[in-house]
């Protein structure tokens, strides 16, 4: 349960050095703290404007002692983060002056803040609604400028606006149905046909968010990629080539990359986790078993596989059995080192592979000069998105979440469609449109558990 009379801290910028660092402290005792621990020149600070800031000190009341020279901001109930009083002490970044800036705080009776709890308090004090409050962390976490974008319209309510909406038809429907079984007499009977179109036009509108929301999701929760391969052909070099950075260890000595090494990439807007798996291949070494055991594991945690073929050589056994193991799964054929073979033989190879592969695009590559990189990150984006991109304007759904609740709300539309069509006793369309209204209630929070709502909390950081 939460105590909105608790006064909440926390150390609100990430651990570590930092030019300077942010504790923050919202709640009733806020202003008081302030005054407390925090002498400056301008007055007293619970005398002091909202949203002003004002340098002086921050002092250790039993001993004395300066702590830090700081700016110390203020923010008055209701118009802060929260709604509460909120002062936030601008400090010189660095863990142990935090810590004994926050050390102070809750001596003076804050508590630590849990995580999201600032957010959190937002929410319930309705500053912002559950979308957007989900949104402040999936800002946060966004790893590409795309999904930061998408996250930002979320946080502007930008999705949310567009559930109200919906919301707002259905009660308008829901009205329509309840009138005809309060007030039969008066209004005279349900028109079934009015209302069907009615419904029929509102799943439109549910499906218009739903169908992109799986594009929406692949750029909030990023997209695993395993690239894999025979030893030496070359998976290494086309991971760094996607990083744009030396980060796996290339050699020329097969089987040396034992172990699977993930990283972040971006290609074009995705964010996209890239694993390098070791060679696959049977093998008898123990160190490079394991190292093949995890590859295997990869290959089964990607979404997508990029399966890296020596365009140098002919087709091997080992080609086989990697193909073997990826086989059914979603895969880009990729002829590496296109820069050691000259048109013909490339053509050649590509046309083999392009059989082998059961006519899929087979990517020309060169990891070493880069040729053919734009043409596989192109195809990697269509393979994820199917030709389509986000819209940058409009409200993108990414969350899975409001994903399952916006379907939810949909097939309790079917349902209400289905009982209108057989004209049964307006009733049980009721329910029906109650449930669909519940769901988008869900999204925006009004009807979301005390369950849910602590589930999202719990995933934010400290501090927001
Ligand atoms: P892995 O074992 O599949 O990870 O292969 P590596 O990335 O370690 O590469 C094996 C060898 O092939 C190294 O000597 C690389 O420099 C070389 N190599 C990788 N890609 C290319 C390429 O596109 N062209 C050429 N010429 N050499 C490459």
């Amino acid at each position: 349960m939460l105590h909105l009379s608790d006064t909440i801290a926390a150390i609100a910028t990430p651990p570590g050095e930092g030019g300077i660092g942010i504790v923050r402290v919202a709640g009733p005792s806020a202003l008081s703290i302030a005054d407390t621990l925090f002498v400056t020149g301008s007055g007293v600070p619970s005398s002091l404007s909202s949203h002003t800031i004002h340098y002086g000190r921050i002092f250790d009341t039993h001993s004395g002692e300066t702590v830090d020279d700081a700016l110390l901001l203020i923010f008055r109930s209701p118009h802060s983060y929260t709604g509460e009083d909120i002062v936030e002490f601008s400090c010189h970044g660095g863990p142990v002056t935090l810590g004994r800036v926050l050390s102070l705080v809750l001596r003076e009776g804050a508590r630590l803040a849990d995580p999201g709890e600032f957010t959190r308090r937002a929410f319930l004090n309705g500053r912002m609604d559950l979308a957007q409050a989900e949104a402040v962390c999936d800002q946060i976490r966004a790893r590409t400028e795309a999904a930061q974008r998408i996250a930002l319209r979320q946080r502007g309510g930008a999705v949310s606006q567009e559930v109200m909406r919906l919301k707002h038809e259905l009660v308008g429907a829901l009205a329509a149905v309840e009138v005809t079984i309060d007030f039969s007499e008066e209004v005279g009977e349900l028109d079934y046909d009015a209302l069907a179109a009615r419904l029929s036009g509102l799943q439109a509108e549910l499906e218009r968010l739903i169908s992109p929301a799986d594009r929406g999701r692949i750029y909030r929760e990023g997209v695993r990629i395993a690239i894999v391969g025979r030893p030496n052909v070359g998976k290494s070099s086309l991971l760094n080539a996607l990083l744009r950075e030396n980060r796996a260890i290339v050699t020329p000595i097969p089987g040396t990359t034992r172990d699977v090494i993930e990283e972040s990439a971006n290609i074009r807007g995705i964010p996209i986790t890239a694993i390098d798996t070791a060679g696959l291949r049977e093998t008898k070494d123990v160190v490079e078993r394991i190292g093949v055991e995890r590859a295997h594991a990869a290959a089964e945690s990607a979404s997508l596989i990029l399966f890296v073929i020596d365009a140098s050589r002919d087709w091997t056994e080992e080609d086989d059995l990697v193909f073997k193991v990826i086989s059914g799964k979603r895969s880009i054929w990729v002829a590496n080192k296109s820069d050691m073979v000259d048109e013909q033989a490339a053509i050649l190879v590509q046309r083999d592979l392009f059989k082998r592969s059961n006519r899929r695009d087979v990517v020309a590559l060169s990891a070493l000069t880069l040729e053919g990189m734009d043409d596989l990150e192109w195809l990697i984006a269509e393979e994820l998105l199917h030709g389509h991109t986000v819209e940058e304007t409009s409200a993108v759904v990414s969350n899975v979440r409001h994903l399952r609740a916006l379907e939810s709300a949909r097939d309790s539309l079917k349902e209400a469609e289905i009982t209108v069509e057989n004209q049964l006793a307006p009733d049980f369309i009721s329910i029906d449109l109650r449930a669909a209204l519940d769901a988008l209630g869900q999204i925006t929070g009004e009807t979301a558990t005390e369950d849910i709502i602590h589930r999202i909390f719990q995933d934010f950081c400290i501090g927001k």
